[in-house]
């Protein structure tokens, strides 16, 4: 019997990833990507748990650092009154800009002889059998009264304390962190009530953070590059199971984890590494598509529930005015707390 074919929509890190795995088992793969490569994406390209395993797995742990990932093992949280000093990650994590990542993995993906339809936007709700939905996150306007947005921009001329810096204000949090080609990914997700007017304040503004903040002081010479500036808005960070999901998902598509943790990239591909098995299986025709996706849907829900817990508890705690400061020095001063809020959000 020859192998039925698997369609992905989306050609970001979850459909390219899962895309390079099925290749790799030789199973025919045409993945749709509304937009093209290289271009910039709202990340903070900080790459932290479990993902990195199916990454090396694959053989594509090697491919981003040949490609320039940078390796970071120290991180420090402030507030917009006070800093702590870094502290190591219990577990290494990469940082790649999102330019060089995704066209890295557009390129291995062609290269084990996958086909890549570029500026193809797929039709919404076209989820037949053998089609996989790799869209990344689902818009939502505002969530519990809270419109979300995110910013990113690459810096130059930034002298950082830690490999990763964390900058929590009660708008939002901002992350710093040094990226390939030289560059420092300048990273933020803000929120504002719906109906609160913020047409007064740019995206140089919102990034650069209070005055009078470290973060400020951390950015007081640095020279962006308006060419990678990026914006996104319509974000949802409730948690959302892939077994409530009508379709087969992987990747943002299934649910967001709170950016705070830089495990959102991991999640697509872990997604995508658990997703390799049961869509081949699907291919060779040793299963019906109704297994293929409820196999797939369980698997990611054991693998995620918990972390997402966790994380959406911890952003909580990140966003209350009153809990920053305890936070920070909580972050500094406990061993057990610092290790706990990592280890359970990945
Ligand atoms: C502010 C912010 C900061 C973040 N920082 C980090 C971080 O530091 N570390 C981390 O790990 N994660 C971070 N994340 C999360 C991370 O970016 C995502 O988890 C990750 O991009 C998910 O990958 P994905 O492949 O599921 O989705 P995406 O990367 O969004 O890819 C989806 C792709 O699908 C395409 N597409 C959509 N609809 C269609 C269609 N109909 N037809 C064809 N193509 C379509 C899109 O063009 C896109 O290329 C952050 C997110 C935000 C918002």
């Amino acid at each position: 019997m020859t192998a039925k074919t698997i369609t992905i929509v989306g050609g970001g890190l979850a459909g390219l990833t899962l895309g390079i795995g099925l290749r790799q088992q030789g199973v025919p793969v045409t993945v749709w990507e509304a937009g093209h490569y290289p271009r910039h994406r709202v990340c903070g390209e900080f790459i932290s748990g479990h993902g990195q395993e199916t990454l090396s797995r694959l053989g594509l742990r090697e491919l981003l650092e040949r490609a320039g990932a940078v390796s970071a093992s120290t991180a420090a949280f402030s507030s917009a009154t006070k800093s702590a000093p870094p502290r190591s990650l219990p577990a290494r994590a990469i940082c790649l800009s999102r330019f060089t990542m995704d066209h890295a993995l557009a390129v291995e993906f062609r290269r084990f002889g996958g086909e890549l339809l570029e500026d193809q936007r797929r039709r919404d709700g076209d989820y037949d059998e053998g089609v996989v939905r790799a869209t990344g996150r689902r818009a939502q306007a505002q969530e519990n009264g809270m419109r979300w947005f995110g910013l990113k921009v690459h810096a130059r001329n930034v002298a950082l304390t830690a490999d990763l810096e964390m900058h929590v204000s009660p708008r939002g949090y901002v992350g710093l962190c040094r990226v390939d080609r030289g560059a420092v990914n300048v990273c933020g997700l803000f929120r504002r009530r719906a109906g609160e007017d913020n047409t007064s304040q740019n995206w140089r503004e919102c990034l650069r953070g209070q005055t009078g903040s470290p973060l400020q002081q951390r950015l007081a010479g640095a020279e962006f590059d308006e060419s990678t500036f990026c914006a996104v808005a319509g974000i949802s960070l409730r948690p959302q199971r892939a077994t409530a999901r009508a379709e087969c998902c992987v990747g943002d598509a299934i649910t967001m984890i709170p950016p705070v943790t830089g495990n959102g990239m991991s999640m697509a591909f872990e997604s995508a590494g658990i997703a390799v098995e049961p869509l081949a299986a699907w291919s060779r025709g040793e299963i019906s598509w109704a297994e293929t996706r409820a196999t797939l849907a369980h698997r990611c829900d054991a693998a995620f529930a918990r972390r997402l817990a966790w994380a959406t508890w911890l952003q909580r705690m990140m966003l209350a005015p009153s809990l920053q400061n305890v936070l920070v020095r909580f972050m500094s001063h406990s061993e057990w707390f610092w290790r706990t809020a990592f280890e359970r959000t990945r």
